[in-house]
């Protein structure tokens, strides 16, 4: 029942263990960007997904929302906007702190980049804790934005992020190892 290109994008993330400290089992994209075919599955799954469903705007967390985000936004025909860590951003912003395993991190969006009213998908690589896409919905919220998805490649369901998200949908292809 599962589709058959999930296997192969699962065997093209590469898992390291103990990166950057021990004990954590870093889940390495950069192998899948590497296979033409399982990156091009990974972005279409989400387009097939996401290509009927209204959004105007692809949020994309730093860093490696940037990296699947742009071109599903190009390929549903909506804007994408960098949710990007502390003073990167040149213009006005509104910034949102969220809890880190040891003490805090803060996300930025512009001002302007979307407005009231504008329904929203949200992309990182992998959801852990769930703490980061928290803080991404929370930003788009408050600017009266309807987040409608997040969506990641990877979810570490042992971590129960999806629970700390509440009643907001999470997508995702694979669980990590
Ligand atoms: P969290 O806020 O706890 O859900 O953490 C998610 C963010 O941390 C994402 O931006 C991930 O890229 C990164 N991250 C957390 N754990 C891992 C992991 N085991 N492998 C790769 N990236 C991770």
């Amino acid at each position: 029942e599962k589709d058959p290109r999930i296997a192969r994008i699962s065997s093209a993330i590469r898992v390291i263990p103990n990166f950057p400290k021990p004990g954590i089992m870093f889940q390495d994209i950069t192998t899948l960007l590497l296979d033409t075919k399982a990156f091009k599955d990974t972005i279409d799954l989400f387009v097939e997904r996401y290509k009927d469903k209204n959004i105007s705007v692809v949020a994309g967390v730093e860093a490696r929302g940037f990296i699947f985000g742009p071109p599903i936004a190009i390929a549903i025909g909506a804007k994408f906007v960098p949710m990007r860590k502390p003073n990167k951003l040149p213009g006005e912003v509104i910034s949102e702190e969220y809890s880190l395993e040891y003490g805090t991190d803060k996300m930025e969006m512009h001002v302007g980049a979307v407005e009231p009213g504008e329904r929203a998908l949200v992309i990182d690589d992998l959801i852990a804790t769930g703490g980061t896409l928290c803080a991404a919905i929370k930003l788009l919220e408050r600017v009266g934005v309807d987040v409608v998805e997040c969506a990641c490649v990877i979810e570490l369901p042992e971590l129960k992020g999806r629970e700390r998200l509440g009643n907001k949908p999470l997508f995702v292809l694979v669980d990590g190892a």
